[in-house]
């Protein structure tokens, strides 16, 4: 019980009824699943009957570590999982019930286009993806094709309906699962058949389920089921860090429990181990104008600390630069010492590709959570390969890659022979193709190829040592690029036209930002970029071939952690940086009616879950926390003007300043930002939602 105060340790002893823990941001929940895992076992209970329920993978394996901690070895049979992982426990052990064979194949979302596609008749991706987002929904809300039929409210739902039964009869023909089905299916399964349930409610003598605001629900349903009439589980959570309603997560799962369960306790924690006084104010002050569900209170004995930074930016390039610098500085100053005390968290993927690149020129190491890392693309990992090659010839994997994307007419087979060639005399696969004694292992024509293809790289070589400046490096990544074809590559072999243009589009900025390091842009240790010498392409490709193993070598290390804000939810850093809080990304997207005053119930939902991200983002830092808007971001591939979250104004921070802005200007932008709310507050409340 150490470690734990009075109102967590209440919840960690309560042992044989329904219980639900509902508390603010850092209060310490998911310590107390942690801490009852280990009291459930002390009171005798065998580690294999007791489940827990986290939602991410990763956090089952904190999770398991931490509990290891607590009781040794034994907590190993403690089975620690997500719903998912749950699920194909439950179809893998009885699904046969089912009349599901138990080497059922998962598919993942590409397999589910695909068979969607040859349902519905179509070889429009994008229309399939349509069709998949619309059956996710029906199946999480426990909907099978015909009753998703009855309840359709027009033809395009119906026939949506009428493709999701044949998608339906392709899966079991596959004996095959999606994602949704590995609630639904057991769902299924425990519902209609009593043996399996009884067996697996005599199994599991507790079930402690973390984030439980974040269910939907088939897994309340699921849970229920697993639980049965004892009732023995510990939910923990908070309505304020609902953010998955968009795929279907509700807050009636909270509303219900209550009602379910007129035995469940309810414990309420109040203290917040993570944060400051003044990041928990900022964040109260955001979640405030949100609805309550249940009446909250959180304080923290940790001390005011460091006021939150508001940090304005020209653009989105500028951000990532006073991004960096503040994390230099930070340990510059000896209160963050490690690369893993930071994380900059924002709200869409694509955000991350700047301060990546922010990052790597500063050498500085980083892993994005999430979402993909741009250097992990596909098309930039190409570029990448033939880049490598320039550099070292004897790369053999890059040679690989280069060699074949986009195909030249040189095959799997002289591949393969040169390899083998290559292997027995010791020699790169660069040098074996230039060796004499080649022709005796190849056709002439394969060896004519392959001589072009060397002769090419070489000359690349030749020409990127020689290339200067951002305006040469621009005109030759262009040229090769063209050479290449690699603009026809990615629409070749991309079916999605959207999807190749915005490969396609990476690839332009990948080489405008090759282009700009020629030119010589470097930062000064405030991370003001300076103008220094020009470089040749051949020595930006040596760093670049360089620092794209970074990444790779210090995975989950060591490192700065980039990441949405969805992602983040449950962990915590000492020193968090919440980039490109402006309006249209953070909260996002706001719809047009919205400014004219007419708000709708969607609209006012959607910002309701908005605030919520940021009151999430906002409680993931412990010591020092910034806030960073740029006055322009890009739509597409312009630059539009663009205005302070509307959330930066409702922190409503004191002591808030920053280097170049007076607190006047501060304060106006705060006084205008607060009418703007108080506006849309007024307008819902005139409808009678607020
Ligand atoms: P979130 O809502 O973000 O998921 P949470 O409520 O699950 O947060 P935890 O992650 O369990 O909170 O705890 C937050 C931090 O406070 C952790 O670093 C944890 O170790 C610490 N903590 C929790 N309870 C206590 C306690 N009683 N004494 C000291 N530290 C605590
Ligand atoms: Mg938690």
């Amino acid at each position: 019980m150490s470690g734990l105060n009075l109102a967590q340790q209440e919840a960690v002893n309560y042992m044989h009824g329904p219980c639900l823990v509902l508390a603010g941001a850092g209060s310490g929940k998911t310590r107390v699943i942690t801490h009852k895992i280990a009291r459930l076992m002390q009171a005798g209970l065998e580690a294999r009957r007791i489940l827990a329920i986290t939602f991410t993978n990763k956090a089952a394996t904190e999770m398991r570590e931490r509990a290891k901690a607590l009781v040794g070895r034994e907590a190993k049979e403690v089975v620690i999982c997500t719903f998912h992982a749950l699920g194909v426990r439950l179809l893998r052990q009885d699904g046969e019930v089912l009349g599901l064979k138990q080497q059922f194949s998962i598919l993942d979302s590409d397999d589910v286009t695909s068979i969607l596609k040859d349902a519905g008749g179509t070889t429009d991706a994008a229309t399939a993806r349509q069709w998949q987002w619309a059956i996710s929904l029906w199946k999480n809300m426990g909907l099978n094709a015909a009753q998703a039929e009855a309840q359709a409210k027009d033809d395009n739902e119906r026939i949506t309906a009428r493709i999701m039964q044949r998608y339906e009869e392709r899966l079991t023909a596959y004996q095959s699962v999606d994602f949704d089905d590995l609630i639904g299916l057991p769902l299924k399964l425990l519902r209609d058949h009593a043996p399996v349930r009884e067996k697996w409610q005599q199994l599991l003598g507790h079930v402690l389920v973390d984030e439980y605001q974040d269910t939907n629900a088939t897994q309340y349903e699921l849970l229920k089921l697993l639980v049965g009439d004892k009732g023995r589980f510990t939910a923990v959570g908070d309505d304020d860090q609902s953010i998955y309603g968009w795929r279907g997560a509700t807050l009636d799962n909270l509303r219900r429990l209550p009602q379910d369960w007129p035995n469940l306790k309810v414990v309420k924690l109040e203290q917040n181990y993570r944060s400051t006084t003044s990041i928990l104010k900022a964040a109260n002050n955001v979640i405030q104008p949100n609805p309550k569900l249940f009446p909250k209170t959180l304080f923290s004995e940790l001390g005011e600390g460091e006021p939150v930074r508001i940090v304005d930016c020209d653009n989105e390039e500028h951000e990532a630069e006073r991004t960096v610098a503040r994390i230099q500085s930070i340990r510059a100053n000896g209160l963050g010492k490690d690369w893993k005390d930071f994380a900059v968290l924002y709200r869409a993927n694509h955000q991350a590709r700047v301060l990546e690149q922010a990052l790597r020129k500063a050498q500085i190491p980083y892993k994005v959570s999430g979402g993909q890392s741009f250097f992990d693309r596909a098309e930039i990992r190409d570029l990448c390969a033939w880049l490598r090659l320039w550099v070292n010839n004897d790369d053999d994997p890059a040679f690989l890659r280069a060699v074949t994307t986009p195909k030249r007419g040189i095959g799997h087979q002289t591949l393969q022979s040169l390899g083998t060639f290559a292997s027995k005399y010791k020699l790169s696969l660069f040098e074996a193709l230039f060796s004499n004694s080649l022709s005796s292992a190849l056709s002439s024509r394969a060896v004519g190829s392959l001589h072009e293809f060397g002769r090419y790289i070489n000359d690349l070589e030749f020409r990127a040592r020689h290339t200067h400046g951002a305006e040469d490096a621009r005109t030759f990544l262009n040229e090769w690029l063209k050479d290449i074809g690699y603009e026809k590559h990615l629409y070749d072999s991309e079916e999605n036209e959207k999807l190749a243009a915005s490969r396609w589009t990476n690839v332009m900025d990948f080489c405008d930002w090759m282009a700009q390091r020629c030119g010589g842009q470097i930062d000064d240790a405030a991370g003001v970029t300076m103008a220094s010498e020009k470089k040749s392409l051949i020595e930006v490709a040596q760093t670049i071939s360089l620092l794209s193993t970074i990444s790779e070598r210090e995975k989950d290390q060591n490192v700065v952690t980039l990441s949405t804000l969805h992602a983040a939810k449950g962990l915590e850093w000492p020193h968090v940086v919440l980039a490109g809080c402006v309006e249209g990304l953070l909260p996002f997207k706001p719809e047009d009616g919205e400014d004219r005053g007419a708000v709708s119930e969607a609209t006012l939902q959607r910002i309701q879950e908005e605030r919520r991200l940021m009151y999430v983002g906002i409680t993931r830092a412990q010591r020092s926390l910034a806030v960073s808007w740029t006055k322009k971001r890009k739509k597409g591939r312009e630059f539009v003007a663009a205005q302070p979250s509307r959330f930066i104004a409702e922190m409503a921070l004191e002591k808030a300043t920053t280097k170049e802005d007076p607190r006047e200007k501060l304060k106006a932008l705060r006084a205008e930002f607060a009418k703007k709310a108080a506006a849309t507050e007024a307008a819902a409340s005139v409808q009678g939602i607020g």
